[in-house]
């Protein structure tokens, strides 16, 4: 039998992929995921990042980097390590990229490591210099960009992109070997494997086209990495999470800022689960 190309995310799909704690889990069994993310230039970047992996059900979140002490202002559960991420600990998964500048070192140290990683943002700008550093993993990898990040990991324009987004998500997916999710008024969901359906998630609303965004969206699905789902799964999910986290800040108020999105992700899991 064919499969469809392409998959409408539904509710009832995220409600059963969220996982929730029960009687037997602790802080390690829930998953803890590190956060390679913000500099001296852009702290706001791993503050709205580990923001997204707070509500995204991990265990503990470990940020890695140069603004752990805008990261511990705003949020005391955190745990927060100068750096490198090899130095900080085990954990179950990687975010690596939002607003991290030039120092871009770490990218390639958290892609060697035998967990899921998450690149996005300046980490993208790293790949698309040296897509060899996905070579070896053995572990799942996935690609969050927007449209423009999407274009340099391609060699092509953006209007390209944005002119043919299904056929460049795949295209990145099977070039680079890792799920990507490609970010927009309409996101979807890659796998490396051409068989599987590409997710569209429409949950969304153009409020979240504001700066920071993106960044919520990759610590929320780091964090789901962390928990055990797959990468199509965690990308689906967060993607779903996100959209209807943006829906709710906006019912509130408007403009939504992307802090204001982390803040609602709570009741955004409460209306799925
Ligand atoms: P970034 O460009 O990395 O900050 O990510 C922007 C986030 O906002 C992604 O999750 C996009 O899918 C979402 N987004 C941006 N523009 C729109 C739009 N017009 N409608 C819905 N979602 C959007
Ligand atoms: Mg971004």
């Amino acid at each position: 039998p064919s499969v469809p190309a392409l998959e409408a995310l539904q509710h009832t799909d995220v409600a059963h992929l969220l996982p929730e704690p029960n009687a037997a889990s602790d802080k390690y069994r829930r998953g803890v995921v590190g956060i390679v993310a913000g500099s001296a230039r852009y702290p706001g970047a791993a503050v709205l990042a580990v923001a997204g992996a707070l509500r995204g059900g991990a265990g503990a979140v470990r940020y890695v980097g140069h603004a752990a002490d805008a990261v511990i202002a705003r949020f005391p559960e955190s745990l927060v390590h100068a750096g490198p991420p090899g130095k900080a600990g085990r954990v179950q998964s990687w975010v690596v990229g939002p607003g991290l500048g030039d120092d871009l070192d770490a990218v390639a140290e958290v892609l060697a490591a035998p967990v899921p990683v998450l690149v996005d943002a300046d980490g993208l700008r790293r790949l698309a210099e040296d897509p060899a550093l996905l070579r070896d993993r053995a572990a799942p990898t996935l690609l969050t960009p927007h449209a423009g990040e999407a274009a340099a990991l391609l060699n092509a324009t953006r209007d390209e992109v944005e002119a043919a987004r299904l056929a460049a998500v795949r295209e990145l997916a099977a070039r680079y070997g890792a799920t990507v999710l490609l970010k927009g008024a309409a996101t979807l969901i890659a796998d490396p494997d051409p068989r599987v359906p590409v997710r569209a998630n429409t949950m969304g609303t153009p409020w979240l086209a504001t700066a920071g965004s993106g960044d919520v969206l990759a610590g929320l699905a780091g964090s789901l990495l962390a928990g055990g789902l797959s990468a199509r799964d965690a990308g689906s999910a967060a993607a779903y999470l996100h959209g209807l986290a943006a829906r709710r800040a906006a019912a509130d108020a408007v403009p939504v800022t992307s802090y204001e999105v982390a803040e609602a992700l709570g009741r955004a899991w409460r209306d799925v689960r």
